[in-house]
């Protein structure tokens, strides 16, 4: 028996935590047709294909991670997005590079079009995308602006900004230029760049003094100097200026861009995350590593300091708007697409790890319980 305006799925007894409407509050969540139909108190079980309890679970927007490398089979970074994002709460994943323009429509074909998580793109500097070895940009002949831009004009669906790595091992001597070209292609797209720091020959000062307003810093708290921190720990001025110019700072973890002492002096002294992201990609995957997925990498900032609902907005409305995807994205409004996360704050004593061998002893987790999207439902990984 079917009943008029039944919903098809029903979250129900949750805690609602959606930090771009300011909501944490009780309320049920239904979707129809793999859209979000209603937010409230006590919505009807009646007729409802399928009635999920949540009780104990908030509610958020679905994860945005907002740097992986999920060019599976073509880039030698690339991972299978879906089965590892689908169960930790992540409905949305953002490749920052894989392609570039020779590449491009091979990633929007074979992945963004055939993948259930929804993929958007940095299109990178360099024509192929983000290297191995060499590095994409040691020969600067590879790097082609105005291409970078024109993909990005002509895929707005998904691609969202250019991407350009600026470490010695990358670039060589190139940086200076490679940034250069790459703010360039910004401005021919009118598109934020995301610019990977650690270990550049340029400084840190120079990187942050160059990048525009909603540019992006991402591996913000590497220990790989030069970094947001001098020498004696203080952050540098330039980066709380660049903080209040606009500038985002993207956490991207990675296998070697994380220190808690660094991330937990660096935040003291103001400098805060903008956006939670794990840099998962292939090759970190294929061994033991201390990122693991979305979730592991949000909890750390649990015992460092940050509240739940700046790690869910970290990891939600913040990405979303960075992209000027917020009207689609990042928030639980009716008539969206049914993008969810159901998460649970777990406690119990855990230990996390960092890139450079540390650990963190922390007495909650957050762990993804079921990921909801476009209306379909994927179990958690817990
Ligand atoms: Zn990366």
């Amino acid at each position: 028996m079917t009943t008029e305006n039944a919903y098809d799925l029903l979250l129900k007894g949750g805690t609602l935590l959606d930090p771009a409407s300011e909501r944490h509050e009780e309320a049920d969540v239904g979707v129809t047709a793999g859209a979000i139909a209603a937010v409230g108190v006590g919505l009807s079980e009646e007729g409802a294909g399928r009635v999920i309890d949540v009780s104990g679970c908030y509610v958020t927007p679905g994860l945005i991670d907002f740097h992986v490398h999920s060019y599976w089979g073509v880039n030698p970074f690339g991972f299978d997005a879906d089965p590892l994002c689908l169960s930790t709460g992540v409905t949305t994943a953002v490749d920052a590079g894989s392609a570039g323009p020779v590449n491009f429509l091979g990633f929007k074909k074979l992945v963004a079009e055939v993948a259930k998580t929804r993929m958007l793109a940095f299109v990178s500097l360099a024509q192929h995308g983000v290297w191995t070895t060499p590095g994409e940009l040691e020969d600067l002949r590879f790097a082609d602006p105005d291409g970078s831009a024109a993909t990005v004009n002509e895929n707005p669906d998904v691609a969202v900004g250019i991407k350009v790595r600026l470490s010695r091992r990358i670039v060589g001597e190139n940086g200076r230029e490679a940034l250069r070209l790459a703010i360039v292609a910004g401005e021919a797209s009118k598109s934020p760049v995301m610019v990977h720091v650690g270990n550049t020959i340029i400084s840190m000062e120079e990187i942050l003094n160059t990048l525009r307003p909603g540019d992006i810093v991402t591996h913000c708290y590497t220990p790989q100097a030069p970094s947001v921190v001098d020498e004696n720990g203080k952050v540098l001025d330039a980066a709380l200026r660049a903080k209040e110019r606009g500038v985002i700072f993207d956490v991207a973890h990675a296998g070697g861009h994380f220190d808690f002492d660094l991330v937990r002096s660096a935040m003291q002294q103001g400098l805060l995350p903008d956006i939670i992201s794990s840099d998962i990609h292939g090759l970190l995957l294929s061994r033991p590593n201390p990122v693991k997925d979305m979730p592991t990498t949000m909890s750390k900032f649990l015992p460092l300091g940050l509240s739940l609902d700046e790690i869910i907005a970290a990891s939600t409305t913040n990405p979303a708007k960075a992209i000027g995807w917020q009207d689609r994205l990042g928030s639980i409004e009716s008539g969206r697409a049914a993008d969810l996360a159901v998460l649970e704050v777990i406690e119990g004593a855990v230990t996390f790890q960092d890139s450079v061998g540390k650990e963190l002893a922390s007495d909650q987790r957050i762990a993804a319980r079921w990921t909801v999207r476009a209306g379909l439902v994927y179990e958690g990984a817990g």
